[in-house]
């Protein structure tokens, strides 16, 4: 018999094959969940992502405020997984907006990931007071058509900044990456990406554990055998968001992939619409910049 290996394993070998993939509107192909890396701090930067590539997470969202694009980029360049298979998303913060200033912003995060190219790129925050997101798109674009990114997107873009985006440029964001979770559903902001073919995506989907208590949450954890966590990751799945969790606890980051063996049911779904409360997390981004 072989001695056991006893050095540090991913907890959880997860199928892959099981995890279904979105497509964008330029037909890329981006893994329905990936693992979000908002305060991983630089210590643990690199042994998480390793860790979470090995549990079966092919995707990393990061973005130059984080401040740990080098450890997030040295755990996807020593993951033993090919480039090709994994899928990074970084962003630019709102003091590097602008044409041309936002080109010297994206060279200084692919140096600092040192992984080649990224798979998409997002303007943060529209910033609207600043007014210079649609020339910041401008130069999204001409890295799209140059290679030097292979995706372009934004984020917590509002259906106002959507449609002025839309109107004065010539590409189709690919995602919308918004806060969205079961107290916060965005229904106005799926209904114009999905008019615009723009992927939504959810961040604090978890709502940061505020909602793991609800009756509604328990209930059906108690029922399915998963935990809250599962199940609302799960709703975001059965809702079609891409949805990026962020643990940087080994089991919880199995627990967060461990979602593709069950599916709630259309009164699950409904319960879940229940919880709708209107409370953000984070700032309003009409308000933000
Ligand atoms: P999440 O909703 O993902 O919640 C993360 C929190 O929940 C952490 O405190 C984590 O603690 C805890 N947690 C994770 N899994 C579980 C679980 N299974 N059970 C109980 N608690 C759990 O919030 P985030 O704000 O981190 O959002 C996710 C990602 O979205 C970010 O990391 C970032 O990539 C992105 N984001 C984007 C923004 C934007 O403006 N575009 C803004 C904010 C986030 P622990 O680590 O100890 O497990």
């Amino acid at each position: 018999m072989e001695p056991r290996n006893l050095t540090l394993e991913p907890t959880v070998t997860f199928s892959n094959s099981q995890m279904p993939a979105l497509i964008t509107n330029t037909g890329q192909k981006i893994p329905q969940l990936g693992l979000g890396v908002y305060k991983v701090t630089p210590d643990i930067g690199v042994d998480l992502v390793r860790l979470a590539i090995g549990n079966g997470y092919r995707r990393i969202d990061t973005a130059a405020l984080y401040d740990n694009e080098p450890e997030i980029g040295a755990g996807v360049r020593t993951s033993g997984v090919d480039r090709e298979e994994l899928f990074v998303t970084t962003k630019i913060w709102n003091d590097r907006q602008g044409y041309p200033e936002v080109f010297d912003a994206v060279e200084e995060s692919l140096n600092r990931l040192n992984i080649g190219y990224l798979d998409m790129l997002l303007i943060h925050w529209p910033a609207p007071a600043q007014g210079k997101f649609v020339e910041t798109w401008r130069a999204f674009e001409e890295l799209l058509d140059k290679g030097r990114v292979r995706g372009i997107g934004v984020s917590n873009f509002n259906p106002e900044h959507i449609e002025e985006l839309i109107e004065s440029s010539n590409v189709i964001p690919a995602i919308n990456q918004v806060e969205l979770h079961p107290g916060l559903q965005q229904a106005e902001v799926r209904a114009i990406n999905q008019k615009f073919g723009i992927l939504t995506e959810a961040w604090s989907p978890l709502a940061r554990a505020r909602m793991n208590d609800e009756g509604v949450i328990q209930s059906i954890s108690s029922r399915t055998g998963k935990t809250p966590a599962q199940v609302i990751l799960r709703w975001h799945i059965q809702l079609g968001n891409l949805v990026i969790p962020k643990s940087s606890n080994p089991d919880r980051l199995s627990e967060n992939i461990d979602v593709f063996d069950f599916e709630l049911t259309e009164t699950d779904m409904a319960s879940i619409a229940t919880l709708e409360n209107g409370n953000r997390i984070g700032p309003n981004p009409a308000d933000f910049s």
